[in-house]
């Protein structure tokens, strides 16, 4: 027996052996997929081959799929351009020269080919790179036709027969994105030398990927931004013993948040990718970050995962990144894991494009310096520790280069391009599952749609929604009737149900479903579409459980758009929406324009944003704003209605058009009292400490149309009279809770050298259209606070928001408001709800009762009536019990031989006001703020059990009822200080007409006061 099975094992060897020597030609594994290595029949680029190999500073810190180079004839390597090889120390191509790379590439390999797909804010192209075999690329139009079937099984009758037909024929496409983070610089060379390696390299293993399937490269995504950094590493490089300047503007306006726009589609480089992804029918979207060693595949952490995700995807995520860890193991390289920290709630990031279009969505963090320079790198002990998801971690100290990051990227990317093809069928199908589960939604998880009313008084606000979602290639349908839907029986809240049942023993009937009418021409979203995912997830509201496992959300918890925009949405179950009579809208618009001629145009004013932008187009008209509502000719008129004069009809129709405003004429001006609204001089501060959260405001004037002085804090201290060239003084947020003394002292300055920030020879991309200095380290400084100060008493207006508020109160430039410290509060990045208190206040116009804003642990703002009081008050239940004495609670007490006396009543306001001052407070006290000087709450936040409107809101209490907008008098002047965000993002548009009223009010802000008595 023993003789037989030792004999037995030696044939199966003898087999083995064999079958290998028979199987080398295509280098198959036992597990039927090819093994990564070279054809020995393709000559190698000796030379680069040879650099690789010095350039990589530890010999795992590579693989077989990329320690060599293959050669050939006709096809230049990345050193044509680079005149080095890809990851080379001392060079960072500017995406110009990655361009010329590519295009060079297109004209010498027929499996290359360059496609332009759209500029930047800066007017930079953006390009997508396509390699694949000759075939692939001259049927690509064919392929994306088939690829198109998938993506919206409409158009195949949701057959699934058919869509295994087209899965069997169909080419995938692999979609990868570098650079999006600009100070995160090795991806453009990776993917120059990728591009190289799959049209040139005759391995089975990169042939199979090349003829397989496509792969799709954007090399670099933040273009405006890789050019700035570009120019700042060739400061470096010539003063090398300078500290170099930080990259302080990336594109034009925002920084890192480039990265969290995938729901507003406000930037370029979005809606560029989108657009690409979307229509070349990809199923996976890649993009690459450099930040955590050595490489982590950050695509899905440890949750809570997006709900509207489907978990088709969440497993796809989970396949691909433990096969990409496991092949990358068993090249010997450490540091490659996945899982992580990420939590995957918001679907604000780049790749996230994939996942709420029924794709793939992935990103890499590899180990990058920041640079090409090599260095000596020290991790952290959490970075090196080897957890359950990370059982092969980086090393605690290595000497790190860029080629070691283009490495790793390379041959992630490589090992998953090939994972991917070897189950594309499984993909591809995936895909369609996806899509058809998308089309499908109505009848399974719902809703049915979501209806926009066709009265939205607000219809500019709505169309500006819509837009969001046609950006999002989301189908848009209008009613060419009116219809009726059912809506649910609204649940009664949890805790008042329960209380309700114990005091009526449920003697209630349960509530009873109601029915809603909607006029002809109501937008409908339907849910029978392929990308109604998106659309879902943005109108949805959201719920973060303050006792969620995940304590530290990676992002914003809540963004629902309907709420933001101060937009109706109703999500609507009733699967009889979908037969209404409705037909597709190609191009939204919202009604604009004046009904008739006439000599004074009222128009009602909605807060729409759009009305600043008609303030500033026409410079010449007189407009006035009503400080009552009022009525006309039958119609009612709002408080801060715009009253026009000196405007044609033909002028306000031009001027109006798009902008979702209705003039009407009017007989003569109404008898309320009105004042002017004027196109005020606008100066915009921001630091040189970070310009990403202002930069939000900057787009949002931009896009309405508002212009603006775009000004450091270092001019702010060289200007002493600010008051003769501006009348507002925006101050946005600084963001990362910049604090006081950091917006004052600036950057260290008492050693180093200046950091300039200014377009040299060196560095010709540096400016753009943004702010220059020749040192960002200076702040504001004390003549910056000295002038602010002078502005404020002389009649200006000063805006701040979130920190800069807290800067403005702290250094006393506002005076009754005090900022207090959270305790266990926390807000992370939320939508809450806010009540307006003043609706007199021109800060106020166009807002009713109820108001939705963003915001993250805003600052909690309480008021005195006292200078220098700090407003603070018991949390909770003030002490409203008699003292100690005879008698029942509500019974007087007595003192032995003599009458009893009642106590006076203290006098009591709500958390939100000035506190009411007694005799005592008063008497011979300077430092009662008179009542004209008092701050004004214009909106204050809800109560506690009504702040949360989507995403996280854990002890509210904290700063339930307090001020959430407040305008200050001072001096001639005004603070007006928010502690919600009113412009972030692109999505906060239902709040920006609180910064744009107080810019066009900004000298009749006192209007409609009423003051205190004492
Ligand atoms: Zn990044």
């Amino acid at each position: 027996m023993i003789r037989t099975k030792e004999a037995r094992t030696q044939i199966l060897r003898s087999l083995t052996l064999l079958l290998l020597l028979s199987l080398a030609g295509t280098a198959a594994l036992a597990d039927g997929e090819t093994a990564p290595a070279r054809d020995p029949k393709q000559p190698v680029d000796d030379a680069y081959t040879a650099k690789i190999k010095k350039y990589t500073t530890q010999p795992f810190f590579t693989s077989p799929l990329v320690d060599y180079l293959p050669a050939s004839k006709n096809v230049p390597t990345p050193e044509a351009v680079l005149g080095d090889v890809a990851g080379a120390p001392g060079i960072l191509p500017y995406a110009e020269d990655v361009y010329k790379y590519m295009r060079l590439l297109e004209k010498a390999s027929p499996r290359v080919k360059v496609f332009s797909i759209g500029k930047t804010e800066e007017g930079r192209e953006m390009i997508a790179v396509a390699v694949s075999s000759p075939e692939n690329l001259k049927n690509l139009e064919e392929n994306r036709a088939k690829l198109a079937k998938l993506a919206d099984p409409r158009t195949i009758k949701l057959d699934d027969q058919e869509a295994d037909r087209l899965v069997a024929q169909a080419v995938p496409v692999y979609y990868i994105t570098g650079t999006i983070h600009s100070p995160e610089t090795g991806a453009p060379t990776a993917l120059m030398e990728l591009a190289y390696r799959l049209a040139v390299d005759e391995s089975p293993y990169i042939r199979e990927i090349r003829d397989g399937m496509i792969t799709l490269i954007t090399p670099v995504v933040e273009v405006d931004g890789r050019d700035r950094m570009v120019d700042i590493y060739h400061w470096h490089l010539s003063h090398p013993k300078d500290f170099y300047p930080p990259l302080i503007y990336w594109g034009k306006y925002v920084a890192h948040d480039n990265n969290r726009d995938a729901m507003g589609v406000t930037l370029k480089l979005t809606e560029n990718v989108l657009n690409t992804y979307v229509g070349q029918k990809a199923q996976v979207l890649h993009d690459l970050h450099e930040s955590v060693p050595y490489l982590y595949d950050n695509t899905a952490g440890d949750g809570p995962f997006n709900a509207w995700v489907d978990p088709i995807l969440t497993d796809e995520w989970e396949m691909i990144g433990w096969r990409n860890v496991s092949d990358m193991t068993k090249f010997g390289m450490p540091g490659v894991f996945t899982h992580g920290v990420f939590d995957t709630w918001s679907p604000g990031y780049l790749m996230f494009i994939a996942a709420m279009h029924n794709g793939i969505s992935r990103l890499y963090e590899t180990f990058g310096n920041g640079g090409a320079d090599t260095l000596p790198r020290t991790l952290d002990a959490d970075e090196y520790s080897r957890t359950w998801y990370r059982q092969n971690p980086p090393l605690p100290t290595v000497l790190w280069s860029q080629r070691d990051n283009n490495n790793y990227e390379e041959t992630g990317l490589l090992t998953s391009l090939h994972y991917f093809n070897e189950n594309k069928r499984l993909f591809l199908k995936n895909f369609y599952l996806k899509a058809k589960r998308s089309v499908t939604k109505p009848g399974a998880e719902g809703p049915a749609a979501y209806v926009l009313p066709a009265d939205d008084p607000r219809a500019s606000s709505q169309a500006e929604l819509l837009r969001v979602l046609q950006k999002q290639a989301v189908e848009i349908s209008r009613a060419t009737s009116a219809f009726t839907v059912t809506l649910p029986a609204k649940k009664p809240a949890k805790g008042k149900k329960d209380k309700d049942a114990k005091d009526t023993k449920e003697k209630d009937a349960p509530p009873a479903p109601t029915t809603r009418e909607f006029p002809a021409g109501s937008y409908i979203v339907r849910m029978d579409q392929p990308y109604s995912r998106i659309a879902d997830a943005l109108l949805d509201y959201q719920y973060w459980s303050p006792d969620d496992p995940q304590k530290t959300p990676y992002d914003d918890t809540g963004w629902t758009f309907g709420e933001l925009f101060r937009v109706q949405v109703t999500r609507v179950t009733d699967p009889k929406v979908l037969d209404v009579a409705m037909e597709r809208v190609k191009e939204i618009h919202a009604p604009s324009g004046v009904s008739a001629e006439g000599t004074i145009y009222a128009i009602n004013n909605n807060a729409e944003p759009t009305l600043a932008t008609l303030r500033y187009k026409l410079r010449d008209a007189s407009i006035e704003a009503a400080e009552e509502p009022f009525e006309s000719a039958g119609k009612k008129f709002t408080r801060g209605t715009f009253l026009l004069k000196n405007v044609s009809r033909a002028q306000l129709n031009d001027a109006l058009s798009d902008l979702g405003l209705q003039a009407t004429p009017i007989s003569a001006m109404p008898s309320v009292k009105t004042h002017p609204v004027r196109a005020a001089r606008i100066a915009f501060v921001h630091t040189w400490l970070s310009t990403q959260t202002e930069g939000w405001w900057r787009l949002a004037l931009d896009n309405l149309g508002v212009p603006y002085d775009y000004i450091s804090t270092q001019v702010v201290s060289k200007t002493p009279d600010l008051n003769a060239k501006y009348d507002v003084i925006l101050f946005p947020p600084v963001g990362f809770a910049a604090n006081p003394t950091a917006i004052i002292n600036g950057l260290p300055s008492a050693w180093g050298n200046p950091l300039p920030w200014k377009n040299t020879p060196e560095t010709p991309n540096l400016v753009g259209k943004n702010d220059s200095t020749d040192d960002m380290r200076p702040g504001l400084g004390w003549e910056g606070v000295a002038n602010l100060q002078s502005f404020i008493a002389k009649g200006g207006v000063l805006l701040t928001a979130t920190d800069t508020s807290r800067f403005a109160l702290s250094i006393g430039l506002a005076d009754g408001v005090s900022v207090g410290n959270a305790q266990k509060m926390k807000i992370v990045g939320s939508v809450v709800g806010t009540r307006l208190v003043d609706a007199a206040s021109p800060i106020a116009y166009g807002y009713d009762e109820k108001l939705s804003a963003y915001c993250d642990n805003g600052p909690i703002f309480s008021l005195s009536s006292v200078s220098g009081a700090r407003g603070f008050r018991r949390l909770g239940k003030e002490s409203q019990t008699r003292p100690t004495g005879r008698g029942t609670a509500d019974d007087t007490d007595f003192t032995v031989g003599r009458p009893a006396t009642e106590a006076p009543e203290e006098p009591k306001s709500e958390i939100w006001e000035n506190p009411l001052l007694t005799d005592e407070q008063l008497r011979n006290n300077f430092r009662v703020i008179p009542p004209a000087n008092r701050a004004r709450v214009i909106f204050r936040y809800a109560d506690s059990k009504d702040l949360l409107i989507s995403g996280l809101v854990e002890g509210g209490d904290e700063i339930a009822q307090r001020a959430a907008v407040v305008d200050v008098p001072t001096g001639n002047g005004h603070v007006v200080l928010f502690s919600i965000n009113p412009v972030y993002r692109g999505e906060t548009r239902g709040t920006y007409s609180l910064v744009l009223n107080t810019i066009l009010n900004f000298d009749n802000l006192n209007a409609g006061r009423k003051l205190a008595e004492k």
